[in-house]
C-alpha cells in the first residue's frame, strides 16, 4: 500500500513542501530515496525504537520511502515523525480515517528513542508557508509550535510525544487542548517598561552626539562614533535600543523567521515575561572584532544566517570598528546597499534579509588620545592615516552620520552635575513620532520601504525635493566638500529625517545645514 504524508524543509528562509511517500511490499528492506542527508538516513534507528516504545513496530516487509521533490536536498532530523506516521499508515497499523485526513496536515518533529518529540529549527517559516499553501493544520513539537502562536489562519498543534501526534490525527476535535494560540504567550511588557541599564539620562553633556543618534534612530541611518577611550561612545551606542520604536508585526515576523531558522527564536522569546511568539524588541547585535566572515555575513556548511541578518530591522554595533578584519569590513558593503545578503554553501545559495542600522565606534588614532589635547597623542600623522584607511572609502561612504565624541569637560562634570539630562523615554517619543510620519507617508504610497534611510533612488525625487534656494546651497556644499553622488543622496535622506523630527513637510535650509554638518564634519574637527 502507498501512503503520503506532507512535511516541509527550509533552505535559508525558503520553504518547500515535501511529500513523504511510503510503500510497503513483499520482501525485507528499508530504502530511503530522494536526496536525504545522513541525519535522515539514521532516522530508521530512532523510528524503530520510538515505535516499539509506543506499541507499534517497523513492518518486517520491504519499505520504500521517497522524499519528493527529489531534486531538493533534505537535511536534519525533522522528518522522523512524518516518516514514522507514513510507515504506520502504509503498513495499516493506523485507522483508515487517519490516512484520509493526512492531506490537510503538515507534520514535522524529531523523535527521541522513547517517542518524545524534540524541537526543530525553522518552525516559524514552515508554519507561514503551510498556511500560504492552504494546509489547514500543522503538527509540531510543542516548543516549536509556540513559535507560531501569533500567526492566525492555520491551526497549530503542539505535540509532546509521538502518541500525541497519533491522537491528534485520529480525533482532532478531542485534542483542542493541544492547539497553540496567542493565549499561550504571556505578553511581553512594552519596551519602555523594561529595565534598561543604558539610558541617555546617564550621559552628561554630549548634546551633539545625542542629537546625531536621535536622528540616526529616527530614520534608521548608519552612524559612526569616533572618540577617545572613555569618552562614552560605547555607552551611548548601547543606549540606542532604548530609543528605537517597537517593531511592527510585519517586521517582527521577518526578524523572527531568521532567528527561527538559526534555532535561536525560542531562546530569544522564552524569558521571565514572555513565552513563545515573535520577537518584539529590535535586535541589537554586538559581534566582537575577531569575528570570522562566515559568522558575520552567514554561511558554514548549513548556510546559517550571520550576525548581519540576526540584526535585521535592528542594530549591528561594531565596537572598535578599525580592529575588525579588513575582509569583515569590506563584506558589509553589499548588504549595506541592498539590505540582503547572499550566503554561499556547497551546492546552493541562501538569501537572507539584512537591513540593519550599522553603528560603528572607533578611536581617532592608534593610541586613541588624539582628541585629548596637545601632547597626549604620540602617533605620527602617517600612522593615523593608515589607521583610518582601514575603513575603506566605499564603506565610509555608506555611513550617513559621522559623530565626533570628545571627553566631557571637567567643568561640565562638576558644575553640570545637577543638570537633569533628558531620559531615553522622552527621546523615544520623538523618534516614534518621526517614524510614524515615515510609515504613513511610504505605506500610503505603496512603497516597499518604510524608513528614510531605505528610500529608493526613484523615491528620492518624490520625497526629498528641494526648493531653488536649497538647491543652490547644496551645489555650493558639493563643490566645497567634494561630495560623491552617494554622499549627496545620503545628505538628502538625513535632511528628510531631520524635517520629520520637526514635523515639517518640506526640507528647509536649516535641515540641510544640520545634515551636512553630521555627514561631513570639518576637517579640523577630525584632526
Ligand atoms: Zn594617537
Amino acid at each position: 500500500m502507498l501512503c503520503k504524508v506532507y512535511c516541509a524543509c527550509c533552505n535559508g528562509l525558503e520553504v518547500t513542501t515535501i511529500t513523504v511517500e511510503v510503500s510497503v511490499s513483499v520482501g525485507i528492506q528499508y530504502r530511503l530515496v530522494g536526496l536525504p542527508d545522513s541525519a535522515i538516513k539514521e532516522s530508521q534507528q530512532r523510528i524503530d525504537s520510538a515505535l516499539t516504545c509506543n506499541g507499534y513496530r517497523l513492518p518486517g516487509k520491504k519499505l520504500t520511502i521517497n522524499l519528493a521533490p527529489a531534486n531538493i536536498r533534505k537535511e536534519g532530523s525533522s522528518f522522523d515523525v512524518p516518516l514514522a506516521i507514513g510507515i504506520l499508515c502504509a503498513s495499516k497499523q493506523l485507522e483508515e480515517n487517519i490516512t484520509e485526513r493526512l492531506s490537510s496536515f503538515i507534520i514535522l518533529g524529531e523523535l527521541a528513542l522513547d517517542g518524545t518529540l524534540r524541537e526543530i529549527p525553522g518552525a516559524l517559516p514552515i508554519i507561514i508557508h503551510s498556511m500560504n499553501q492552504g494546509f489547514s493544520s500543522c503538527i509540531l513539537p510543542r516548543n516549536s509550535a509556540l513559535e507560531g502562536a501569533e500567526i492566525d489562519g492555520i491551526t497549530i498543534y503542539g505535540a509532546s510525544t509521538f502518541k500525541d501526534v497519533v491522537d491528534i490525527l485520529s480525533s482532532p476535535e478531542s485534542c483542542k487542548n493541544m492547539i497553540v494560540s496567542s493565549k499561550n504567550i504571556s505578553m511581553q511588557k512594552s519596551s519602555s517598561q523594561e529595565k534598561n541599564n543604558y539610558d541617555f539620562a546617564l550621559v552628561k553633556g554630549q548634546l551633539k552626539a545625542k542629537r546625531g543618534l536621535e536622528i540616526a534612530a529616527a530614520g534608521s541611518h548608519n552612524v559612526i562614533l569616533t572618540g577617545s577611550p572613555g569618552s562614552g561612545k560605547t555607552f551611548m551606542a548601547k543606549c540606542l535600543p532604548g530609543i528605537l520604536p517597537p517593531m511592527s508585526k510585519e517586521e517582527a515576523i521577518e526578524t523572527s523567521k531568521i532567528y527561527s531558522v538559526a534555532g535561536l527564536l525560542q531562546m530569544m522569546t522564552n524569558n521571565e515575561n514572555h513565552t513563545g511568539g515573535l520577537i518584539r524588541q529590535r535586535p541589537f547585535r554586538a559581534p566582537h572584532h575577531t569575528i570570522t566572515v562566515p559568522a558575520l555575513i552567514g554561511g558554514g556548511n548549513k548556510g546559517m544566517p550571520g550576525e548581519i541578518s540576526l540584526a535585521h530591522n535592528g542594530v549591528l554595533f561594531a565596537d572598535e570598528f578599525a580592529e575588525f578584519d579588513r575582509r569583515s569590513i569590506e563584506v558589509l558593503r553589499q548588504p549595506l546597499e541592498d539590505g540582503v545578503v547572499q550566503v554561499s554553501r556547497v551546492r546552493s545559495k541562501n538569501y537572507y534579509p539584512a537591513r540593519f542600522m550599522l553603528v560603528a565606534a572607533m578611536n581617532p588614532c592608534p593610541c586613541g588620545h588624539l582628541f585629548d589635547g596637545a601632547g597626549e597623542c604620540k602617533c605620527s600623522s602617517s600612522a593615523i592615516s593608515k589607521y583610518r584607511a582601514k575603513i575603506s572609502g566605499p564603506v565610509y561612504d555608506r555611513i550617513d552620520i559621522n559623530l565626533i565624541v570628545r571627553q566631557v569637560a571637567a567643568s561640565d562634570l562638576i558644575f553640570g552635575g545637577d543638570v537633569k539630562e533628558e531620559p531615553s523615554s522622552v527621546i523615544a517619543e520623538r523618534v516614534k513620532a518621526a517614524r510614524d510620519i515615515q510609515l504613513k507617508r511610504y505605506s500610503s504610497n505603496n512603497e516597499s520601504f518604510f524608513t528614510n534611510a531605505a528610500i529608493s533612488s526613484s523615491g528620492l525625487k518624490r520625497y526629498c525635493s528641494l526648493g531653488k534656494r536649497e538647491e543652490l546651497f547644496m551645489e555650493a556644499v558639493i563643490n566645497r566638500h567634494k561630495i560623491s553622488a552617494r554622499g549627496y543622496t545620503r545628505i538628502l535622506k538625513i535632511a528628510r529625517t531631520i524635517a520629520d523630527l520637526a514635523h515639517s513637510d518640506s526640507i528647509t535650509m536649516n535641515h540641510l545645514a544640520e545634515a551636512v554638518q553630521f555627514r561631513c564634519p570639518d576637517k579640523d574637527e577630525l584632526f
